[in-house]
């Protein structure tokens, strides 16, 4: 199996072997695909599976599809900590590097003025942890009525720091129609809760 035959861009692809990626891990022959076909994907995959690449490929593929003029962010990316959504932030860059599209990371323990400035200039992807996000949205610095694309990385380490109730409050601002995506290193009774309220008729992926 190769990058190609996933239905990849060729921006995309161009992106990928830079990194010196030869083929997909397993994670990313089984989510690419059905996030590409707009499925709603629950996974169950640890950190060094390809994880990031597995929701960030189809992502940036499926956003450049249709550029829009619009201020307000297409794609939510929710992680536990500032340490991975500078990671995933860092991969979405990479990943689309040749891609017309704009990506922000929002976390705590920074001040809020140069991220204010950022979501004021635009962006179409964000990359954030709940608490810092919902300082903003409070503010009216951000408008989440227009995302398209909601993943919530590392879910169950974001249910064992408390964000529950972050992200209950993140999930009513968000639009109905629009396609979600659950990775987690461990399925427990509370991430299932989380899904079935989350996800719609999703695959299941474990790795
Ligand atoms: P992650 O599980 O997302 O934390 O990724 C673990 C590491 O694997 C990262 O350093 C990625 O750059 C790398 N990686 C992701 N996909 C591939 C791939 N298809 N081939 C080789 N390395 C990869």
């Amino acid at each position: 199996m190769s990058f190609s035959a996933l239905g990849l861009s060729a921006e995309l692809l161009r992106a990928i072997a830079a990194q010196g990626y030869t083929q997909p891990t397993p994670i990313q022959s089984k989510a690419i695909p059905a996030v590409l076909a707009r499925r709603d994907v629950l996974a169950a995959a640890q950190t060094g599976t390809g994880k990031t690449a597995a929701f960030t490929l189809p992502m940036l593929h499926l956003l450049s599809q249709s550029t829009q003029r619009q201020r307000a962010p297409r794609a939510l990316v929710l992680t536990p900590t500032r340490e991975l959504a500078a990671q995933v932030g860092e991969s979405v860059s990479t990943y689309g590097q040749h891609l017309p599209l704009r990506a922000l990371q929002i976390f705590g323990g920074v001040g809020m003025v140069p991220q204010t400035t950022a979501l004021r200039r635009g962006v179409d992807i964000l990359v954030a942890t709940p608490g810092r996000l919902l300082d903003h949205v409070g503010q009216g610095h951000v408008d989440l009525s227009k995302i398209e694309f909601f993943v919530l990385d590392e879910a169950d380490r974001m249910l064992d720091m408390g964000f529950i109730h972050d992200i209950r409050r993140v999930l009513k601002l968000l639009p109905s129609k629009r396609q979600n995506l659950l990775f987690s290193a461990t399925y427990s009774r509370e991430i299932e809760q989380l899904a079935i309220g989350l996800l719609h008729d999703p695959l299941r992926i474990e790795v």
